[in-house]
């Protein structure tokens, strides 16, 4: 039972439910497109994957329940078997011609697509080599292929270099990245990084799970800055508006995962609804190109605002924010204590945003924008942050 013990020790939620503190896994009791009811209080959203408000889009509502009707409510097995639906494999074809990859594989969800094409693709001889903020997802994918793991200096192609060259171009190495990062909303230097991985002849994939559906009318981080990765994770759990994930690169590659990863040999098929929504939001992104252009329209014009207010805000050309927590004289759970305050007050000025702590990212309230935020829920937003600056503090 000492495996229990651990269980019944106290632990720093405890604490913050004991202050009124604890945020964590908060109850949403209803969620429009934009607008959500938490707490009793009507809040504008600014804490979902939501970028394209394509979640409450009329079309994509109807092709998941007309998945149900003709499908049914699961898919009721593994892909590999009975489970592989005409839906998944329409889902792939549309998606890895709009991305510009040969081949596409599906998987129940993004974190799963991760972990079953890096324990498919790299073993106990190889070595995978992961940016320092590269997704859990990818970390838990390599721990799992049992290769030989080394970080390297976020966004730096100088410190992979100096890794790859420790490695040795006979050795056999994958390098990680992610194409947005999720705590900082920053783009991968993917110029640089992809001609390091070509001098070492090491294989390069994407983690585009934020990139996707956003960036470069929505074909993601590659397709901005002109790369060819040799894989490409995606996800349909953000942009995508529903649930799920795939893996792009060439055909062979594709066909290898399909066959050898027990990810998705032993899991059931993404639901006829998931793959339907995923599907349709699909359509509705290359119909309406304009709703990547208004997500990140309203992001900068945001990040300028609160910019001027004196806030710290970190990353740029992206629908992701991160508004740091500053207070010098705060050691680092008090800092937490702060971060959880603000967020709770911001709700009460009709704001919802993800409050972040370590060991995730330091302290800072994260806003995600939607392409469904109007200029009004904008305003909300700046008056809240106005009312709550001077607690958040600044960098000067
Ligand atoms: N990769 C990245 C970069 C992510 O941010 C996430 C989700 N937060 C995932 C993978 C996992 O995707 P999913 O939620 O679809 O499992």
């Amino acid at each position: 039972m000492r495996i229990l013990q651990k269980c019944y020790e106290p632990s720093l939620y405890d604490a913050l439910r004991e202050i009124g503190m604890y945020t964590y896994f908060q109850r949403v009791d209803e969620c429009g497109e934009a607008v959500a009811r938490i707490g009793g209080h009507e809040v504008v959203m600014c804490g979902s994957n939501n970028y394209l408000g394509l979640t409450h889009h009329e079309d994509v509502q109807a092709a998941a329940i007309d998945a149900i009707g003709r499908y049914g409510t699961g898919s009721a097995g593994s892909r590999f078997l009975n489970g592989n639906l005409a839906l998944h494999e329409e889902l792939e074809e549309e998606l890895s011609a709009f991305v510009g990859m040969p081949a596409a594989l599906s998987f129940p969800s993004g974190y799963q697509t991760n972990l079953g094409v890096l324990s498919a693709m790299a073993d106990a001889r190889d070595h995978v080599v992961l940016d320092k903020f590269a997704h859990a997802s990818m970390v838990d994918g390599t721990m799992l292929s049992r290769a030989k793991i080394a970080r390297f200096a976020h966004n730096s192609a100088a410190s992979l270099d100096e890794k790859l060259t420790r490695i040795g171009g006979d050795a056999g190495a994958m390098v990680l990245v992610d194409g947005v990062y999720s705590m900082d909303g920053d783009i991968a230097d993917l110029v640089p990084i992809s001609e390091t991985c070509r001098r070492h002849d090491a294989v390069l994939m994407v983690d585009d799970a934020h990139g996707i559906g956003v960036l470069a009318g929505g074909r993601g981080t590659c397709a901005q800055l002109g790369v060819q990765p040799d894989l490409v994770t995606v996800t349909f759990s953000k942009a995508l508006a529903s649930l799920g994930g795939a893996i792009l690169g060439d055909r062979r590659v594709i066909d290898h995962i399909r066959h050898t990863s027990r990810a998705m040999i032993f899991t059931t098929g993404a639901s006829p609804a998931d793959a339907a929504a995923a599907l349709a939001a699909l359509r509705v992104l290359k119909a309406e190109p304009w709703r990547c252009e208004r997500v990140l329209k309203l992001s900068d014009q945001l990040r300028s605002e609160l910019r001027a207010m004196g806030l710290a805000v970190i990353g740029d050309g992206t629908p992701i924010l991160g508004v740091e927590v500053i207070d010098p004289a705060a050691g680092e759970t008090e800092l937490l204590i702060k971060t959880q305050d603000i967020h709770k007050q911001l709700i009460g000025l009709g704001v919802y945003t993800n409050p972040v702590g370590p060991p995730a990212a330091s302290c800072r309230l994260r806003l995600t924008l939607s392409a469904a935020h109007t200029d009004q829920h904008l305003d909300v937003v700046t008056a809240a942050f106005g009312k709550v600056a001077g607690l958040i503090g600044q960098r000067w």
